[in-house]
C-alpha cells in the first residue's frame, strides 16, 4: 500500500511539466460559468485518451469519468470545478487571459489541471488500484445556482460512497494544507429592501412619510437579529453594504433602499434571520405608514465537512510529499456549491496553501492579478492519490491485499 502510494507520487512528480502546459492552456482560455465549451471539451478528451469512461454535459456542461480499478473496493468522488471569473487579468505573464474580461482568478484551472493528473497517474496504475474513481469536473462554481446540483440530479453521485475536494489558496503558504470538521465556508445570502414612504418638501415633513428616517431604523433594527436573537455561540453576520435615497438637501425622497448580506453556518440560524429579516423591515415600515418589499435571495448553502471523512483527510495529508504542515482551518465566509456533493454523500472539502514566493505576486482570490504557485497542483494530486488509497484501506475487509497486485 506504502509502496503504491509512493509509485504513485513518483508518477505525478513525472508529470510536472505537463500539468504547468495544460494549467496555463486552461489560463489562457477561460470560461465564464454555464458559458463553458472548449474547457469541458478539453476535459473530456483527456480523460477519454486515459481509457476513462466519460459521460459528457452532465447537468449541463459537467465531465464526469470512471475509472474502476482492478481491485474490489469503495466509490470514492474527486470534484474539481472549471469555470473563470468576469475579470480583466492584468498580470504580466506570458500565460494571461487572451479573453477580454474573463480571467482564471480563483484557481479553478489549478483544480482541473489536479484532477486531471490524478486521473492520469491512476488509470496508469489502474490494475493496483482498489475501487472505483469517480472524476467530477463540475461547471459553474462561481455563480448561484451553480453546476453542482444539476450534476448531482444527472447522477455524478449515484453509487458514490465518499466525495473530496480542494480549493487552492493564494493567500495561504505552499506546504501548508487545511482541514476543518464541520462547517467550513459560510452560507452567502444577499437581500433588498425597498422602504417605499411618501416624498415632499423638507420643510414640511408632516405631509411626508419620509423612508430615509424608516429606512434608518430598519438599519439599526436588523443589527438585533445577530446581537440578540442567536445564540452567542452560533455565527451570524448581518450587514448592509448600500443605502440609497435621495438627492437633494430639502426633499424628502419618495423611497430608500438598503442592500445588504446575511452570512452564516446553521440551517436554523440561517432560516431565522432571514424570518427575522423580513419581519423586522415590514414591520417597522408598516408602524411608520410605509411599506417594504423585501427581496432575500439565497446564495450557496454553508459546506460541511463529515467529522470521519475530515479526520481521514487529515491523517492522509501527513505524509503528502510538499506538505509541511496540516492545519486546521477557522471557517472562512466566502461561498462554495461543494456543499452539495456532501449534503448527499459523507466527505470533506480541504484547502491547500498555494501562495506565490515573491510576496508582491501574492493577491487573494477574484483579484485581477491573481496567481498561485503551481507547485501546488502536484501537492493536490498527491492529497487526492493519499486520500483515494486512505479511504480505501479504511473500508475495505482485506487492507493488506490493497495495490499490492502484480500489473
Ligand atoms: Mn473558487
Amino acid at each position: 500500500m506504502k509502496d503504491f502510494l509512493n509509485e504513485l507520487f513518483r508518477s505525478i512528480d513525472e508529470l510536472e511539466e505537463e500539468m504547468i502546459d495544460i494549467r496555463r492552456d486552461l489560463h489562457r482560455h477561460p470560461e465564464l460559468a454555464f458559458q463553458e465549451v472548449r474547457t469541458p471539451e478539453f476535459i473530456a478528451d483527456y480523460l477519454e485518451n486515459l481509457g476513462v469512461e466519460v459521460r459528457r454535459n452532465v447537468g449541463g456542461r459537467g465531465v464526469v469519468g470512471t475509472l474502476i480499478g482492478g481491485l474490489p473496493g469503495k466509490t470514492v468522488a474527486l470534484r474539481a470545478d472549471f469555470d473563470a471569473l468576469p475579470i480583466q487579468d492584468e498580470k504580466e505573464v506570458d500565460y494571461k487571459s487572451t479573453v477580454p474580461g474573463i480571467m482564471h482568478a480563483c484557481g479553478h484551472d489549478g483544480h482541473t489541471t489536479a484532477l486531471l493528473a490524478t486521473a492520469k497517474v491512476l488509470s496508469k496504475h489502474r490494475n493496483r488500484l482498489p475501487g472505483t474513481v469517480v472524476f467530477i469536473h463540475q461547471f459553474a462554481e462561481e455563480l448561484a445556482p451553480g453546476g453542482a446540483r444539476p450534476m448531482i440530479e444527472d447522477g455524478c453521485l449515484d453509487g458514490v460512497d465518499a466525495v473530496f475536494g480542494c480549493h487552492l489558496q493564494s493567500t495561504m503558504p505552499l506546504g501548508n494544507v487545511y482541514y476543518r470538521s464541520g462547517y467550513i465556508q459560510a452560507a452567502a445570502d444577499k437581500f433588498t429592501i425597498k422602504i417605499v414612504g411618501k416624498g415632499g418638501h423638507g420643510a414640511v415633513p408632516q405631509e411626508t412619510i419620509d423612508p430615509i428616517i424608516i429606512g434608518s431604523q430598519v438599519a439599526l433594527n436588523l443589527q438585533t437579529i445577530a446581537s440578540r436573537r442567536v445564540d452567542p455561540l452560533k455565527e451570524l453576520v448581518v450587514s448592509i453594504g448600500a443605502f440609497h435615497s435621495g438627492k437633494a438637501f430639502n426633499v424628502i425622497p419618495e423611497s430608500a433602499e438598503l442592500i445588504g448580506t446575511v452570512r452564516s453556518y446553521d440551517p436554523e440560524v440561517r432560516n431565522m434571520a432571514e424570518r427575522s429579516l423580513i419581519k423586522i423591515a415590514t414591520s417597522v415600515a408598516e408602524a411608520n405608514d410605509a411599506s417594504a418589499e423585501v427581496d432575500y435571495e439565497r446564495g450557496y448553502d454553508a459546506v460541511y465537512n463529515h467529522p470521519e471523512e475530515t479526520e481521514l483527510v487529515k491523517n492522509a495529508l501527513q505524509d503528502v510529499p510538499g506538505v509541511h504542515s496540516v492545519l486546521e482551518t477557522p471557517p472562512v465566509m466566502p461561498g462554495e456549491d461543494f456543499t452539495y456533493y456532501t449534503q448527499k454523500v459523507p466527505g470533506s472539502f480541504f484547502f491547500t496553501g498555494a501562495q506565490m514566493e515573491n510576496p508582491k505576486d501574492v493577491f487573494p482570490h477574484h483579484h485581477e492579478k491573481f496567481d498561485f504557485d503551481e507547485r501546488a497542483m502536484a501537492v493536490t494530486a498527491k492529497s487526492f492519490c493519499s486520500i483515494i488509497l486512505s479511504y480505501q484501506k479504511q473500508h475495505n475487509g482485506n487492507l493488506e491485499a490493497v495495490g499490492t497486485s502484480q500489473e
